[in-house]
């Protein structure tokens, strides 16, 4: 039986492959189907779905919304929204714009504190140019610039939460992240819970219409998949998993490997019933 991946990135946001090398790699990873969850576009869609037609892997058409929780990023993961539905698009749309503010202002920080930096140089680092641009981006040009040796290093002083650089713009709530994924139709699912450690954020979006928690994700340990799969269980929600692919980069794969997290083809069913597909 082959499996499903959930979650991956292309270069329509901060991945490094684009919808076809992703295809192939989930071709020589044995899944018979992935989704494509970019940040905060569907700009993948038709296109990459007919690609993958040709291959006979099924592209499951997916988004990942950043919403912020408390001054925390918390993302939100929807499946089978009406990606080409005008109100949602200039919605996400919105939400773009808001993360090009912020770099904007990490940029102006890092600036402030004695790094020659500019938008251009994070903009040349896109590797689509219709792509997202965010703190991977940033992170590249500290590298290239000798700032710091390495992204992790540059995440680690400057881009992180605790970074230096580092500053949130008010953004959409999780709950909003959530209604306007419903309202498009589609499925929304809570993205690795396990790093914002906060169970009473995950009961407050059940209630407003989560159905489904990501508890297979790599940076997920033991514990957080018994914590996140009980609360599942608890609620009927379906448990969905995935690698967070974002492509290689540096000779490395970034995040998780396409597949390297995975979920039973019946979990992709009940998605698809739930969206009525
Ligand atoms: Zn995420
Ligand atoms: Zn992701």
């Amino acid at each position: 039986m082959k499996r499903v991946d959930l979650h991956s990135h292309t270069t329509a946001s901060d991945g490094t492959f684009t919808p076809e090398q992703s295809i192939a790699r989930a071709l020589a990873n044995g899944l018979s189907a992935f989704a494509i969850t970019d940040h905060d576009t569907v700009a993948a869609f038709p296109h990459a779905i007919e690609e993958g037609e040709k291959y006979n892997v099924e592209i499951v058409p997916g988004i990942e919304i950043s919403s912020v929780y408390e001054g925390k990023d918390v993302h939100v993961l929807g499946y089978y929204m009406d990606y080409t539905d005008e109100k949602f698009l200039n919605r996400v749309e919105e939400l773009r714009n808001v993360r090009n503010t912020r770099n904007q202002m990490i940029v102006d920080k890092l600036v402030s504190l004695g790094i020659p930096i500019t938008m251009d140089e994070v903009r040349s680092r896109r590797t689509d140019k219709n792509g997202n641009i965010g703190r991977p981006h940033i992170a590249q040009v500290l590298v290239d610039k000798g700032v710091v040796a390495s992204t992790q290093e540059a995440f680690d002083k400057y881009l992180s939460t605790s970074g230096a650089a580092y500053t949130n713009p008010p953004r959409i709530t999780p709950a909003e992240a959530v209604q306007l994924i419903l309202d498009a139709g589609g499925v929304p699912v809570l993205a690795h819970p396990g790093l914002y450690k906060n169970v009473e954020l995950a009961r407050e979006l059940i209630g407003v219409g989560l159905k489904g928690i990501e508890v297979f994700h790599p940076d997920h340990g033991p514990e957080d998949e018994a914590t996140y799969g009980s609360l599942a269980d608890e609620y009927g929600l379906i448990k969905t998993g995935g690698s967070d692919f974002h492509g290689i980069r540096n000779g490395k794969v970034f995040h998780g490997d396409l597949g390297e997290k995975s979920v039973p083809k019946q979990t992709l069913n009940r998605i698809k019933e739930l969206a009525g597909k």
